[in-house]
């Protein structure tokens, strides 16, 4: 079933969405991205004469506390779908089976975290650290047994189920995977977000335009192995920017001063290079570099060749040479994917690396090519710059995009199309 085809009037719908929102120390929202970006399906519903449950996580609580409530929110989340949001205290509680049951056509009720019962994630919690493997094995299966309790109320809330939350795909959780059996095919369905980002990871895995070009960055090649072996199966050109550049460095012999390095990864970029050239990928790293003599904004900079660095010294972007060959290899490109900064872009005076990846990713887009930013600091980075609308699909997924790139089927993704 698709959202434009389900129809929602008299119906009551659990919408999942992540308004897993930054707040500041007093709970105001610093950045609602994520709340937007669910309105399109929230709206839909509630026009079309739907009501809806709003089901979500904030943060990573280990029991019900007030950091983490969701009733933070909830001024901000009326104000932007402009009706007045209901509120349930516990999402299990008879409160919340009561409010949604009285709801009528228009109207809409946020659950309080789910994640303040540990059967939403499904791992159980609170065990002494000393816990015995018999202890582990039972708490886990007590969890899982209660979850399935836990999943049929939250399901019995509603007549259908949307999963508008792609930041959780890849999460087997109760809310975003494990609802989907209690209901049939004709009744769950993805948001318009989820539809998005599905269609743009189809895009990057099954309609590659060629020179594909994968620009990837951040500070550690550890947490990035199996995304970088993956795509050396996929794309014509591998851009390895960030922190990732001195480990690589090194390897190759380099000298990287201070740099921020994996010495226990120095085989694994050395196998990385080898099979990217018995695989025709063009690897391109950095030539330059852009040094500071400490790790801060006001350190006193220069630029030097990237296997040059003087003791001391750290690379905290790329240099213009780099900057230069990047932009060539985008510029030339009809699909891109960017994960990742060239540099520390907090820092102002090292922006200006993932500045000009971004507007030669902006340019290459403007030509034809198809462009996908995702995982995180990326997508800070576009936002930094302004220049999320010029190219074709910001993601709103971290490890869920990264996991979907790499091929895997994602269980929130998976739940609605079985
Ligand atoms: P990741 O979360 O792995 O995508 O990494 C993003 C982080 O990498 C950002 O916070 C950057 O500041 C950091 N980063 C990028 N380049 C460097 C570098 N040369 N040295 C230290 N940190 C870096």
């Amino acid at each position: 079933m698709t959202i434009d085809q389900f129809k929602f009037a008299g119906k009551k719908a659990f919408v999942r969405v992540d308004f897993n929102v930054p707040l500041d120390e007093n709970f105001n929202i610093t950045d609602d991205t994520r709340i937007r970006a669910a309105l399109p399906t929230l709206k839909k519903i509630l026009v079309e004469g739907g009501s809806i449950i709003i089901g979500s996580h904030l943060g990573r609580p280990k029991g019900p506390a007030d950091k983490f409530s969701l009733k933070h929110i909830l001024k901000h989340v009326s104000e932007l779908l402009g009706v007045e949001v209901q509120f349930a205290n516990d999402c299990m509680g008879e409160e919340a089976a009561v409010k949604a049951a009285a709801l009528q056509p228009g109207e809409a009720l946020l659950l309080e975290n789910l994640r303040f019962y540990a059967e939403e994630e499904g791992k159980p919690r609170g065990l002494a650290e000393d816990a015995s493997d018999e202890e582990k094995a039972a708490a886990k299966k007590a969890v899982k047994e209660s979850q399935k309790e836990f999943t049929k109320k939250l399901a019995s809330y509603a007549d259908c189920y949307v999963n508008d939350a792609f930041g959780t795909a890849h999460r087997a959780h109760a809310s975003t995977a494990l609802i989907a059996k209690y209901f049939d095919k004709d009744h769950k369905m993805f948001g318009y977000l989820m539809e998005k980002e599905v269609k743009a990871v189809d895009k990057i895995l099954n309609d590659i335009h060629r020179p594909f070009t994968a620009i990837m960055g951040g500070s550690k090649v550890s947490s990035k192995i199996e995304i970088i072996e993956n795509l050396l199966n996929k794309v014509n050109n591998l851009i390895i920017t960030g922190g990732m550049t001195y480990t690589f460095t090194k390897a190759m012999g380099g000298k990287i001063g201070i740099s921020i390095c994996e010495d226990d990864k120095l085989e694994l970029a050395l196998d990385l290079i080898k099979k990217a050239k018995e695989k025709g990928v063009n690897l391109v790293l950095a030539v330059d570099a852009k040094i500071a003599d400490s790790f801060s904004n006001e350190a006193n900079t220069r630029f030097c060749k990237v296997n040059e660095i003087p003791d001391n010294w750290e690379g905290l972007d790329i240099g213009p040479e780099t900057e230069k060959i990047f932009a060539e290899v985008i510029k030339n490109s009809k699909t891109i994917l960017w994960n990742g900064p060239t540099g520390v872009f907090e820092f102002e005076n090292f922006t200006h690396g993932s500045r000009s990846v971004g507007e030669a990713i902006v340019e290459a887009t403007k030509n034809g090519a198809f462009s996908l930013v995702g995982g995180g600091d990326s997508v800070a980075c576009v936002n930094k710059f302004g220049l999320a609308s010029g190219v074709s699909y910001v993601s709103t997924g971290g490890g869920a995009l990264l996991e979907a790139i790499e091929g895997k089927l994602l269980p929130g993704i998976a739940a609605i199309q079985e």
